[in-house]
């Protein structure tokens, strides 16, 4: 008996972890990228497969992106991703692990553009409203006092006022012109979203599991900061170093290297913000830099 629960135990560490994916569209997309660039590349047994092996110790499984949230708390899967809107709508108890930056959306409350309506507030009781996202719809009307009616859909809310089946829309925009293309009026925003990796609250709690769980974030947030910075290499006169110092300030100072026969030169090299970049580079030539090299890094854990 003893032997039979310490075998389970084992095979409960030894076992790849789950992630729920969505198993299409940009968030899919961008999610099996992510987990590449992290090292974590899917591997697909078959075409369209279900499930894919992340490396040794994690496993994909494709999901509708509204179901990662239930599939997460229900342990069916330890973590997944999915937007946070559809986190929140489900009301799922998933906690957040990281906030993975792609996917950036907002749910806003839109009229058609001759409605009189500057701001959800102004919405007279009982307007019908269509969304797919039927919860956090009717608790920011609560909220705001207002009585409306839901007209629940299941997508292409943009088209309801036009059929006559609703007064204003609740949606997701991200550039905005589909609303622009069925005329209609964005008057509030309700939340703002971008994709996340949750986890299972217990899973998240287990020793056995929490860090290797611990590991995968560690992983995903290395590859968003290396992202968003750059690795600049430059010779620089070693009689300048104090102001190089100062225009490089990297993360914990440049690294200065001696330069082969050339005495009077060194190499500076540091990471750089991404948006510095061209600055840094201007600051470097006015210093009397040559040979300047920026290149992108895959992982950066400070
Ligand atoms: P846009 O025209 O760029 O404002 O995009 C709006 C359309 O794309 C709407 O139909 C939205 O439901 C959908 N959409 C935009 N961003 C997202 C997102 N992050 N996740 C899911 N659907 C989205």
């Amino acid at each position: 008996m003893a032997h039979d629960e310490d075998r389970e135990r084992t095979n409960e560490v030894e076992r790849p972890l789950r992630v729920a994916l969505p198993n299409k569209g940009r968030l899919s997309e961008d999610a099996l990228e992510l987990f590449e660039k992290a090292g974590l590349k899917a591997q697909f047994r078959a075409e369209r497969a279900l499930m894919a092996s992340l490396g040794d110790r994690f496993q994909a499984i494709f999901v509708r992106a509204q179901d990662v949230p239930e599939i997460v708390a229900d342990g069916a899967a330890e973590l997944g991703i999915t937007g946070n809107d559809l986190v929140a709508e489900s009301g799922a108890s998933v906690p957040e692990l990281l906030d993975l930056g792609f996917g950036r959306c907002r749910l806003v409350v839109a009229v058609p553009d001759e409605s009189p309506v500057t701001k959800p507030a102004d919405l007279p009781s009982g307007t019908r409203v269509a969304t797919s996202f039927p919860h956090l719809t009717s608790t920011h009307f609560r909220d705001l006092g207002i009585p409306i009616r839901i007209a629940p859909l299941t997508g292409a809310a943009e088209i309801a006022p036009h059929l006559g089946v609703a007064d204003a829309i609740v949606d997701l925009v991200s550039t905005g012109s589909t609303l622009r293309v069925h005329r209609l009026r964005e008057v509030g925003t309700i939340l703002t979203s971008s994709a996340r990796l949750v986890g299972n609250p217990q899973a998240y709690g287990a020793p056995a599991l929490r860090p290797r769980m611990e590991g995968l974030v560690d992983a995903l947030e290395s590859v968003l900061r290396a992202e968003r910075k750059r690795y600049l290499m430059a010779n620089v006169p070693r009689d300048r170093l104090d102001e190089v110092r100062e225009v490089l300030p990297g993360i914990s100072g440049p690294t200065i290297v001696d330069v082969q026969d050339r005495g009077t030169w060194v190499a500076a090299h540091a990471v750089v913000d991404e948006e510095r970049v061209y600055d840094t580079i201007q600051s470097l030539k006015a210093l009397g830099a040559e040979g300047i090299l920026v290149t992108r890094i895959e992982r950066l854990m400070p």
